[in-house]
């Protein structure tokens, strides 16, 4: 792709934003949740892990454990079963456990509604704190950078690069704060149904006209003039 100007690509991510919410006006955390807590949990399981296979675990989990001091004081093993289908389970156990203490010990069992605050938190980086704010407290600190984000916005020639921490920080640049929330659920939805990971369906992608990764061929001369 040819350099863009930064006006060029503010004016381009601007109807890539519109054009998805035409497409996706329903777009929202696919997560199964109820409060902040809820939330925290299934966004540390939904690593490496998809939001059915978390929304099927959870619905039983937030039934074993609703509380933050439910987490703290349960025993490791019976957690690691509960939660086992999601993956890398023993990790995931440990740090929802660990998490949990500190919500006890820190915060009365409540989940923070800082940036600073949830990433001291066991297991919870920025992704995962951007994903609690804006979903449970509406607040955006940042954009959420999952992987379908990270891959869209490359796709998009949003970013160049490859850091999630970088990509964040140049989405900011190109998206109003008022639609760091929306911004990714739009991508992530996308990123699902159509610019799908191993093979993006672009014959049927409403931002096709503005993607530089297109694989529609351009229009020949032929084509153009008959
Ligand atoms: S045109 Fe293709 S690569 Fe670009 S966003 Fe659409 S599906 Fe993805």
């Amino acid at each position: 792709m040819p350099r863009e100007s930064t006006k060029a690509k503010l004016a381009r991510a601007k109807k890539i934003f519109s054009s998805l919410q035409k497409t996706y006006p329903d777009a929202h955390c696919e997560l199964n949740h109820s409060n902040p807590l809820e939330l925290l949990v299934a966004t540390i399981l939904s690593a490496q892990c998809t939001d059915k296979r978390v929304n099927v675990v959870t619905a039983g989990l937030f039934r074993k454990y609703p509380a933050a001091a439910d987490y703290a004081r349960a025993d490791p093993a019976a957690l690691e079963q509960a939660i086992k289908t999601t993956g890398f389970f023993r990790n995931k156990a440990k740090n929802i456990q660990a998490c949990c203490r500190k919500l006890v010990e820190r915060h009365g069992g409540q989940v923070p509604r800082s940036m600073e605050e949830l990433t001291q938190l066991d297991g919870v980086g920025r992704k995962t704190a951007n994903v609690v704010l804006g979903n449970a407290f509406d607040t955006q600190e940042g954009i959420v950078v999952d992987t379908h984000v990270r891959r869209l916005s490359q796709r998009l020639g949003l970013t160049r690069h490859d850091d999630p921490v970088k990509i964040e920080r140049g989405l900011m640049k190109l998206v109003p704060r008022a639609d760091w929330g929306r911004f990714p659920h739009l991508l992530i939805w996308h990123g699902r149904r159509v610019c799908i990971a191993r093979a993006p369906r672009c014959f049927d992608c409403s931002v096709e006209p503005l993607c530089p990764s297109s694989r529609v061929p351009a229009p020949t001369s032929r084509a153009v003039s008959s």
